[in-house]
């Protein structure tokens, strides 16, 4: 989170570990297997297999190769085009880059805050086919996977599920990371699990996988010698780091639970000031609650960032929502298609102030960029206590007191 570590300061989210984990790290140190390979990282990766009930699993360094060797699996290239959610981290579209392909961002929508199926079906009426499209299922909300699916279905297009944030998700009791043709999970430092750093890439297509292993280890040809067919990637999982992931997955369903709590606790403690609105949790999903968000009604006057910078006095971490991709100067030339069906270019967005607006004119009119300006994450650290939980309820009502 770029802070370090620092006593008596209160995080998003930072790692929880429960002495599990040592265990696993320590077995790796007895039996000397201190590298990218041994009986953790496939430990892990069986342990995932199950846990989600996906076929197979592939072990990566970060969540990002994973997304990385996804595309690279479904051939994607130069000249390729990539459906991308708008409203994520910039991991989930940076690896389009990468491998030389052009973004068109896909705007959100208010239920889940993910991917709007709407203006995904436009952006195929506009553009014709993708090689991929990558949807990301934010603060543990799954997305509407399902119509994602039939429309991907529909026209032929493999799906990338970037299920980073949202690893025991469910959607219509289904673990997320499964719905799409490749799925991937990451184990950051501040995600609900963490390895301190690492990803994993599944799917039930077994060549997928086993091409995800081949690849994350220097695409390294079953020879004698060092022989090279193709470009490969340094992204395999250590079996130290593995450990750490095999003790943290036993306790994936506690962290949930408390993450809930967090949720339900903060909704309680606004609930009756109308300004507030918690991030929506649509009934057809049982989320992992990573990040508990609020936005603040539109007419108010209190903005994400005062509430960011009260918290901040009282040293108490929390940030905004995701800042849509369109809106990032690195991405300005990139498409950008909105449920009205229409395009957008970042030349569009050029001058307007903070609400889209220049001239009386409001060009963004985008729900991913109506979130970002009225929204925050709240602290969602497990560790937090009811004391903290009522310091940071009341920083919050105090700015919207009648
Ligand atoms: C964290 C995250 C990633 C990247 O995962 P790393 O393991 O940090 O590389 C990708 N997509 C989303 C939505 C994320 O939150």
């Amino acid at each position: 989170m770029g802070d370090s570590m620092a006593e008596g300061r209160v995080y998003l989210s930072s790692p929880t570990m429960h002495g599990d984990e040592q265990r696993f790290v320590k077995e790796a140190f007895d039996t000397n297997w201190i590298a990218p390979l041994g009986p953790n990282v496939n430990g892990f990766e069986k342990e995932i297999q199950e846990y989600v009930g996906v076929g197979h699993a592939a072990a990566l360094s970060a969540g990002t190769a994973a997304i990385h060797l996804a595309l690279v699996l479904l051939g994607v290239g130069p000249g390729d085009t990539v459906f991308c959610s708008d409203l994520t981290f910039s991991a989930t579209v940076n690896p389009v880059t990468y491998v030389g392909a052009r973004q068109v961002l896909i705007d959100a929508e208010r239920d889940s805050f993910n991917m709007d199926p709407a203006s995904l079906r436009k952006a195929f009426e506009i553009f014709g086919r993708p090689k991929a499209v990558i949807v990301a299922n934010l603060y543990g909300t799954p997305a509407k996977l399902d119509e994602i699916k039939r429309i991907c279905d529909e026209y032929d297009t493999p799906l990338i599920e970037d299920a980073a944030e949202s690893i025991g998700s469910l959607y219509k009791g289904k673990q997320t990371g499964t719905f799409g043709d490749i799925g991937i999970f990451s184990f950051n430092g501040n995600k609900i699990i963490t390895t301190s750093g690492g990803g994993m890439l599944v799917s039930d297509h077994e060549e997928y996988v086993n091409r995800a292993r081949f690849l994350s280890t220097q695409a390294r040809e079953n020879e004698r010698f060092y022989e090279h067919k193709v470009i490969g990637y340094n992204y395999r999982m250590s079996n130290i780091l593995a450990g750490i992931g095999r003790g943290q997955l036993l306790h994936l369903d506690e962290h949930i639970r408390l993450k809930k709590k967090i949720y339900e606790r903060y909704k309680a403690g606004f609930a009756d000031i109308a300004e507030i609105e918690m991030n929506p949790i649509p009934d057809d999903c049982r989320p992992n609650y990573w990040l508990s968000c609020m936005t603040i009604q539109k007419e108010c006057k209190v903005k994400p960032l005062d509430i960011i910078l009260a918290l901040e006095k009282a040293n108490i971490e929390s940030r905004h929502i995701w800042k849509p991709m369109h809106m990032q100067p690195v991405f300005s030339k990139i498409d950008f298609v909105t449920a009205d069906g229409k395009v957008w270019k970042g030349e569009d967005f050029e001058g307007s102030d903070e609400n889209g607006c220049s001239n009386g004119k409001c060009k963004d009119i985008s729900v991913g960029a109506d979130i970002f300006r009225r929204g925050l994450c709240l602290p969602s650290d497990i560790k937090n206590t009811d004391e903290i939980m009522e310091e940071i309820i009341g920083i919050v009502r105090s700015f919207f007191a009648k």
